[in-house]
């Protein structure tokens, strides 16, 4: 649903974003192409308003998941990004991105006859990244394949351009997946060498995520597709420390955190009642007031996407300080406890995730409350919400 009337907005912050570009930059080589992945709605942020912000800051190549994603972001990029599609593309949309230029991942020969057939059609040639196998056994060309796909290049030599190889890593966020990372980065060597061998020629090398960026200099490359950390998160608490020793090591001073979240999701208040000592607030009875209390009604429930799971858990800040969910979350508003924010008044401004003065209410504390992934908590946040950029 998209009214007019919202009951909270999401703020950008532009500022908040150019410093973590600015920061993410200092992990590329001269030349090499930062690519601004914005699947899953700008991982919550809302593709629509951050792109521009992100082309602000000089970035020119988004990467999404779908065709769906692309139409929303070759809508409101300029026309001289460029937009790769990473994974799900077919029939009437692979048409339309061949037509309009997209670049997309070819990680099976099916795909890549259909582009090559389409693209022949139209006479135009089609954008393609060969997506390479190297253990990640999600999608991606075996060596077999690779050599299906040079026989077929030969004979279709107008109808595809190869822009790029690339492989994504099964998970470099984690200490755990070493070994198998290694031998990826291994792999995808090799392959590259028998594209190499068979005079296949390629473009751009890119295979990092973020945390393969901060993590392992060898996967940066000619691109690196960040995610997760240009919006301002570590991809896990693991890459901070890791970022953290290496900075100390350097002697450099790391007690400040480079990246800056973007996101701010703000309501207000919408009612307050003082409630007598020993009554239960809300449905059912999970909980019982232990004083005289005064609750504050907020216009955001689970149907806002504010999960149930914080019930009597989460926190809102209102007047910069910490106040508890009491009660369970309704469907379209939950009760907070604003006994100790004594100045709290009707109206007042509620952020739910991000700063308000001092006080923060982080997406890391969301998710080690749900046990939710901080991916999956920003995806999470409703695409009808407003967003808007602020400075
Ligand atoms: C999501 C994704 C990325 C970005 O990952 P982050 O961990 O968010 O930086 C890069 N490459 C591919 C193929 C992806 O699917």
């Amino acid at each position: 649903m998209v009214g007019k009337f919202p009951t909270s907005v999401i703020e950008l912050s532009q500022t908040a974003l150019r410093k973590n570009i600015t920061f993410l930059r200092t992990y590329l080589p001269e030349g090499c192409e930062f690519c601004s992945v914005i699947k899953g709605n700008a991982y919550g942020h809302g593709i629509a308003t951050y792109l521009p912000m992100v082309e602000k800051c000089g970035v020119k190549t988004f990467a999404v998941f779908n065709a769906d994603e692309a139409w929303v972001a070759w809508n409101s990029a300029r026309k001289s990004s460029h937009i790769i599609i990473m994974g799900d593309l077919e029939g009437v949309a692979l048409e339309w991105a061949i037509e309009n230029g997209l670049a997309m991942f070819v990680f099976n020969l099916e795909r890549l006859k259909d582009a090559a057939r389409i693209a022949h059609r139209m006479g135009k040639r089609a954008r393609v990244h060969l997506e390479l196998e190297t253990g990640l056994n999600r999608t991606g060309l075996r060596k077999e394949e690779l050599l299906l796909c040079k026989r077929f290049l030969d004979d279709h030599p107008d109808d595809i351009r190869i822009e790029g190889v690339c492989t994504h890593y099964a998970g470099a966020e984690s200490i755990a997946n070493y070994l198998r990372v290694q031998n990826q980065m291994v792999l995808f060597g090799e392959l590259c060498g028998y594209l190499d061998e068979m005079g296949v020629s390629y473009g751009s090398k890119h295979t990092a995520c973020s945390a393969a960026a901060i993590r392992y200099p060898a996967t940066v490359m000619d691109m690196v597709r960040f995610g997760i950390a240009q919006y301002g998160f570590w991809p896990t608490r693991e890459v901070r420390m890791d970022y953290v020793l290496k900075e100390t090591d350097a002697g450099h001073d790391s007690s400040h955190d480079p990246l800056k979240r973007i996101l701010t999701w703000k309501s207000r208040i919408m009612s307050i009642k003082d409630v007598n000592l020993g009554q239960f607030v809300g449905y059912g009875n999970s909980y019982l007031t232990t004083r005289r209390q005064r609750i504050a009604t907020i216009p955001v429930g689970y149907f806002h996407g504010f999960t149930r799971q914080l019930s009597n858990l989460g926190h809102v800040l209102i007047q910069g300080r910490r106040c508890p969910v009491v009660g369970v979350v309704n469907m379209n508003l939950m009760q907070v406890d604003v006994t100790d924010t004594r100045e709290a008044a009707i109206g007042d401004e509620v952020v739910i995730l991000g700063k308000q003065r001092k006080a923060e209410i982080s997406v890391g504390s969301f998710s080690d409350l749900t046990r939710v992934l901080n991916y999956e908590v920003l995806v999470r946040i409703p695409s009808e919400i407003p967003r808007v950029v602020v400075r």
